[in-house]
């Protein structure tokens, strides 16, 4: 494949914009020299600025489970901006949206709409902390959760792929209100309750990991966060950003079937749209102001543009079958992918939940952080780039999810899975 036009884009982006990209993850820095530049996106697939097409397994790090231009979507978009694209005021898709949500999300009975999943998690914790009085907060290594001051603290993603976990120009003094355990040990969040009794105002968690790669909740894990945060008196968080709307219609909450105290959710809710929501118990949510003293605000929030864009999805994945085909289609490739890595003699660890899944580059079985952190990310590069020259675009790092989108066919899966017996030869072959 050619690049030039990408490669020369990458130069003068570098000269004007902090690494060449407006978000860390897009550069390739973990595979590569250089990212590819986008023109643009249909259905399942990429085109670049050299004319190079790609079938996408990033599908925008989430929220396109529809894949691009769905055209219920790009309709709805188009009609709301026949009406205007902002009014600083509130509209009645703000309303529809919010029983959406509250209809389909089990735990929670109001809800907030901001622009991005960083403000969700960024709102939901100060809530957390004028709720409850208390400003210890706990999560967990390698789940990112936005890049909020509080929550740079041994975070995953980008953060993580890029050897920052722990960003400077986070103040001493507000990280040393952030307590970190370990994803899928209980006992590491017990301690932590014991050593700082009454001063944790919530636990924050991605109920489904990904941005370690993807970590599922051992048995339990999410249960006893439950239980150990009821008993301290302090709020259970979960940041559905990636799940909500993924793992089902009602998010992980709705399969592993644990109520918590607030959810945040971004990505698939605004339909491509910058869009971010945290919401929860009424009790609590009524401390947000102007109802009451929490303050939290913004100028595009409830955007109508976002909000129509995120109506049209939900009520496309409302039909029913839409996850079952897509998570079907999700199994198929994840068994392809096995069976081509076991072709090859290449141990991998597969995760898979829902339309999501990583493969790790280790014997090692995958469920927590450390066991994340004993891939070959070697391996992972040499694998990334065969897919990417044979046209496939998957995230930039060890240390993500692919995505899958109903705007996959099985001609594509089938393809994939071609392509990847190649490419794990290539890493059989190092
Ligand atoms: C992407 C993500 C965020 C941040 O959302 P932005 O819209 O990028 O600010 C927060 N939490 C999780 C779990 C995410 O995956």
């Amino acid at each position: 494949m050619e690049y030039t036009n990408s490669k020369r884009l990458f130069e003068e982006a570098c000269e004007l914009i902090p690494g060449g990209v407006n978000s860390p993850v897009r550069a390739f820095k973990a595979v590569g020299d250089y990212p590819v530049f986008i023109e643009r996106g249909e259905g399942a697939y990429l085109y670049d600025v050299d004319g190079n097409k790609y079938v996408d397994y990033i599908c925008s790090w989430g929220p396109l489970l529809l894949g691009h231009q769905p055209e219920t979507v790009s309709k709805a978009v188009m009609e709301a901006l026949t009406k205007g694209s902002t009014y600083g005021a509130p509209t009645g898709i703000e309303v529809e949206m919010a029983k959406k949500i509250v209809d389909a999300v089990p735990s929670v009975e109001m809800v907030r709409m901001v622009s991005s999943g960083t403000e969700a998690t960024m709102s939901a914790l100060r809530l957390a902390r004028g709720y409850t009085g208390r400003n210890k907060i706990v999560k967990f290594e390698g789940c990112y959760h936005g890049h909020a001051d509080h929550l740079l603290i041994k975070a995953g993603s980008g953060a993580l792929t890029f050897g920052v976990p722990s960003s400077p120009g986070v103040p001493e003094s507000i990280a040393s209100e952030t307590l970190t355990a370990q994803y899928n040990d209980i006992d590491s969040v017990k301690a932590l309750f014991a050593q700082y009794p009454d001063q944790i105002a919530a636990v924050i968690v991605e109920p489904i990991a990904g941005n370690m790669g993807l970590v599922l909740p051992k048995e339990g894990f999410l249960e006893g966060l439950r239980e150990v945060t009821a008993e301290h008196g302090a709020l259970l968080i979960f940041d559905e950003v990636i799940s909500g709307f993924r793992a089902s219609f009602g998010g992980a909450q709705k399969v592993y079937n644990i109520m918590p105290d607030l959810t945040c959710m971004g990505k698939i809710i605004g339909g491509g749209l910058p869009v971010g929501a945290y919401g929860g118990k009424k009790e609590i949510m009524m401390h947000v102001a102007p109802v009451g003293p929490v303050y939290q605000a913004g100028t595009l929030s409830g955007n109508p543009l976002a909000m129509a864009a995120g109506m049209a999805i939900l009520d496309e994945l409302a039909k029913p079958g839409v996850y079952e085909e897509i998570e079907a289609k999700t199994k198929k490739l994840v068994q392809g992918l096995q069976a081509a890595a076991d072709k090859a003699g290449v141990k991998i660890a597969l995760n898979q939940s829902a339309s999501l899944f990583t493969i790790f580059f280790t014997e090692t079985p995958v469920d927590s952080y450390q066991a994340a952190m004993t891939s070959n990310t070697e391996q992972f590069k040499v694998f990334f780039q065969a897919m990417l020259g044979q046209g496939f675009y998957l995230p930039p790092s060890q240390f993500e999810c692919w995505f899958v989108s109903q705007a996959h066919s099985d001609e594509d899966i089938e393809n994939t899975i071609k392509a990847a017996e190649i490419a794990f030869q290539a890493v059989a072959a190092l």
